[in-house]
This record gives structure tokens, C-alpha cells and sequence, in this order.
């Protein structure tokens, strides 16, 4: 006997997280912020424990109200979810189903493929540049009348690399209007390009042009899991109707709103996470590896059929990083401790050499 499995499953893989790290070691692996919690972050969440036997409020009313002055947006526009990965699938969600087409770069977040399968949908897979960025012209000449929606991943994980604020325009112009643009800025904060903040202007600009924002990079809450998403207004609406209920606790949107309080203190950290990301980058080109420039809060090493051999070097340096097979190795930008031991780990192999 075999219990039932929904057609389509054998194609969706299973998310894979970053390697955890042993004791001791550091863990580059995940993107996540390498500072601890900020004590007001800590203390406004720990005032809030005493009332988990409620449920949280729903509609995270007071969060989207904060958000939706800061982008002077009406607040029906703003969205939460359980990270900005929960609002990517309601996107998705919202807009296709079976025989529907949901287009990204390629390599990009490794969520995306499996989110559009699980949504019933087709992925098509556009592959990034020589330089490692998106090929805009390459995925403007892959919609058919079958695409619903386009994911930009802008910095796009795992390269680093930027679509210019102009650039990006160009090609949310060029798309037509039926087609939904989500522009994935989980990094935008680690931008010093200037593209800084281009999806929310393309956002006000264009009627087909949605934005994520996650609290897990920059503001260091992955693990509370909460990140919000600028959406047109029917996609806002019919993202409510696909949400899971109460996937966004109290404590993650009380969390959300102490730390945009807290930003100016933030800002000092993520400055040190931007500093070590260049650091990281200088390192791995002078110990002669192909790393790729960034504006996120971690390098790839495009290493090709020496990616193993990169990631066991650092693991042997008590550096655990992300290693895509036959392609390359990513590794996030943590403490000056963290990078301080990938030097050392990178130099380990000169002197074996
Ligand atoms: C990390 C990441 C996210 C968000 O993750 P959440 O923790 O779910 O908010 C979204 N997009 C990309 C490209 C990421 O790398």
C-alpha cells in the first residue's frame, strides 16, 4: 500500500539550510547577521512573553501602519509574513497556478523553483550573465502568454551582483502590464551602489511592480522569521487569501517594530557586516580565487570544479560555508573574528601548497 502524494511532488526538492557549525566555529553560511540580538530588541520582545497563550493579531496592524509611513504607501498595500520566503510564495500563489509560467535568474535564491512548483506553476530558469548578473535582456525575450509573474533578486543571492536603479526601470517598462515584477531586496541594505531602495520608487512608478523586504539580514531577527511585502492592491488582497492564518507571531512583529526604532544603532552594524564583506572579497582574490564583487552581506566564489576543495579548506579552518556543487562556494560576511579566520584558513593552503 502506498499513501497518497499530490502529482507534481517528485519535481519539488526539499529546501536545503545552510550547514550548521560546530562548536566553535564560525557559521558563514546562512546570511545571517553575526551581532547578537539588541538589548532593546531583546527587552521589547521579553515584555511581550507573557501573552503567548493569545493569538496574535492577524493583520499586524500596527507593524504595516509603521511601515506604511515610512514609504508613504496606504497600509492596505503592506503585507507580513513569516519571513520575506513566506510573502514570495504568496505572491506566487496569488497570481499562477497550473500552466502558468513564474520566470527567474538562474543561479538565484534556491527557494524560488520550488516555491512556483509547489504553487502548481512552471519555473523557467533564465541563466545570469558572464559577470554573474541578471541577463535582463535574456528574460525579457523568455515571457511568453504564459508568464504571470518575474522575480528579481536584487542583490541577487547567491552573487552579490546589482541591477542598477535605471536599468531595472528599462526592463519593468518593458514588461508588460499584465506580468507582476517582484523585486526580492533582501540585501538592499549591504547596496552601496546607490541602487539602494529602487524597488519601493519603481514601485510608485509602475502598477506592476511588487517589493519584499525581510527583518532577517539586516536587522538581525531570522530566526523570529517576519518580513513584509509593497504589493498593488488586488495583489495585497488576494495574498491575504492565500496567507496561512497567524503565520507572524507577536513576538516576531513586536521585534519588527523595536528594531526599526533602533536603526541608527543598526545602521553601525550593518557598516561593520558592509566593511567585512570588502575585507572577505580582498582576501579571497589575493589568495587567487575568482570571487565576484558584492553588495550583500556575503561573496561568491565562482570555483567551479574546485569548489570542494574551497569549502573543505575553510572547514578545516573551522569555517563552514554554503558550497553549490560544480559551481561555487558562498560564504556570508560575519564578525572580524569570522573573516579574521577565513584569512588565516586561506593562507593554511598557501604554506601546504
Ligand atoms: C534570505 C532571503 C530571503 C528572506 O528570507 P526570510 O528569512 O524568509 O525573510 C528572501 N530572499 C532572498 C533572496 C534571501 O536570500
Amino acid at each position: 500500500m502506498t499513501l497518497p502524494a499530490r502529482a507534481g511532488l517528485d519535481a519539488v526538492p526539499a529546501y536545503r539550510q545552510g550547514r550548521s557549525a560546530p562548536a566553535g566555529a564560525s557559521k558563514l553560511s546562512s546570511n545571517e547577521s553575526p551581532h547578537p540580538p539588541l538589548p532593546s530588541v531583546l527587552h521589547a520582545v521579553q515584555e511581550r512573553l507573557g501573552g503567548i497563550n493569545r493569538y496574535p493579531d492577524m493583520s499586524a496592524a500596527a507593524l504595516r501602519a509603521e511601515l506604511a509611513a515610512r514609504y508613504e504607501v496606504d497600509p492596505a498595500l503592506v503585507t507580513v509574513g513569516a519571513g520575506s520566503v513566506e510573502l514570495a510564495a504568496q505572491l506566487i500563489h496569488a497570481v499562477a497556478g497550473e500552466g502558468d509560467e513564474v520566470m527567474f535568474a538562474w543561479r538565484s535564491f534556491e527557494a524560488y523553483p520550488s516555491l512556483v512548483r509547489i504553487a502548481g506553476a512552471t519555473p523557467v530558469a533564465v541563466p545570469l550573465n558572464a559577470a554573474h548578473a541578471h541577463d535582463l535582456d535574456a528574460m525579457l525575450a523568455a515571457i511568453t502568454s504564459r508568464t504571470r509573474l518575474i522575480l528579481v533578486c536584487n542583490p541577487n543571492n547567491p552573487t552579490g551582483t546589482v541591477v542598477g536603479a535605471e536599468e531595472l526601470e528599462r526592463f519593468v517598462a518593458a514588461v508588460p502590464q499584465d506580468i507582476l515584477v517582484v523585486i526580492d531586496e533582501a540585501y538592499v541594505h549591504f547596496d552601496r551602489t546607490g541602487t539602494y531602495g529602487a524597488g519601493i520608487e519603481l514601485f510608485r512608478r509602475h502598477p506592476h511592480v511588487a517589493v519584499l523586504h525581510t527583518f532577517s539580514k539586516a536587522y538581525g531577527l531570522a530566526g523570529l522569521r517576519i518580513g513584509y511585502a509593497i504589493a498593488p492592491a488586488e495583489i495585497a488582497e488576494n495574498q491575504r487569501k492565500v496567507a496561512v492564518p497567524f503565520g507572524v507571531t507577536d513576538l516576531a512583529q513586536t521585534a519588527a517594530r523595536a528594531s526599526l526604532d533602533a536603526e541608527d544603532e543598526l545602521a553601525v552594524r550593518i557598516e561593520e557586516v558592509v566593511a567585512q564583506r570588502d575585507r572577505l572579497h580582498s582576501l579571497l582574490v589575493d589568495a587567487g580565487w575568482p570571487a565576484v564583487a558584492s553588495q550583500a552581506n556575503f561573496v561568491w566564489v565562482p570555483a567551479g570544479d574546485r569548489t570542494e576543495e574551497l569549502e573543505e579548506l575553510l572547514s578545516a579552518g573551522g569555517v563552514i560555508a554554503r558550497a553549490f556543487p560544480g559551481e561555487g562556494v558562498r560564504i556570508s560576511s560575519g564578525s572580524i573574528e569570522d573573516i579574521d579566520r577565513v584569512a588565516d584558513a586561506l593562507v593554511r593552503k598557501e604554506a601546504t601548497v
